[in-house]
């Protein structure tokens, strides 16, 4: 199958082109057509599998250039995979002239206040410095439609959970989650149950 089968703008579609992206991969077949309908996925898989365009695209195609406010909010457990994301993301959503933040700790919280203050369609960062960020009231998340958790297992085992969680408890409930994982422990697990939808969708590739 190709990336045409999934109905995308053409915006989308010709970003794809350009990054020589022609075929989706496994975990993209299943995610995209899914999320693409807002629903609540989780994912097991290895890094490498492609799932950053596998959110990213769905995020992209969502994203009304006019909101000024974050519609999207991308966790993670470090600043290289945050800065990774941003540019991947950033790349795909070019031609819509999509805006990404990337906010992460030991890094000036000022500059980043300042571009949150810009528009900002999708904002990727760490849990500690965006729970700053919530604090301060220097990031809103009223319109936020969808939560990314990727590397749960990561940010679990860095003793990022109870930020991830006074996060997720500022967001709106009407939303969507997908949640990325290279393994599913128990607490991995509990997360979802606690916080996506009972009819979620479960892919393992
Ligand atoms: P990720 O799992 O998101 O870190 O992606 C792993 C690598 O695969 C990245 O270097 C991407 O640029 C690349 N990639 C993602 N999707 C595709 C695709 N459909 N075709 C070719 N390469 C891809």
């Amino acid at each position: 199958i190709s990336f045409d089968s999934f109905k995308l703008s053409p915006e989308i579609s010709q970003a794809l082109t350009s990054l020589r992206y022609f075929k989706p991969t496994k975990v993209q077949e299943e995610v995209i057509p899914l999320a693409l309908e807002n629903q609540d996925i989780i994912v097991e898989s290895q890094t490498g599998s492609g799932k950053t365009i596998a959110f990213g695209v769905p995020l992209c195609e969502a994203v009304q250039w006019e909101e000024n406010k974050p519609q999207a909010l991308i966790l993670v457990p470090t600043r290289e995979l945050a800065l990774q994301i941003k540019a991947e993301i950033m790349n795909v959503g070019r031609l819509k002239r999509i805006k990404v933040t990337a906010v992460f700790g030991k890094s000036s919280f000022k500059t980043q206040k300042s571009e949150l203050k810009q528009k900002s369609h999708i904002v990727v960062g760490t849990p500690g410095r965006i729970l700053e960020h919530l604090k301060e009231g220097t990031l809103d998340v009223s319109k936020v439609a969808s939560l990314i958790l990727d590397e749960a297992d990561e940010m679990l085992n860095m003793g990022f959970i109870e930020q991830v969680e006074a996060i997720i408890d500022e967001l709106p409930k009407n939303r969507q989650t997908m949640l990325f994982s290279a393994t599913m422990p128990s607490e991995v697990e509990r997360l979802a149950t606690f916080y996506m939808k009972s009819d979620r969708h479960s892919v393992r590739i």
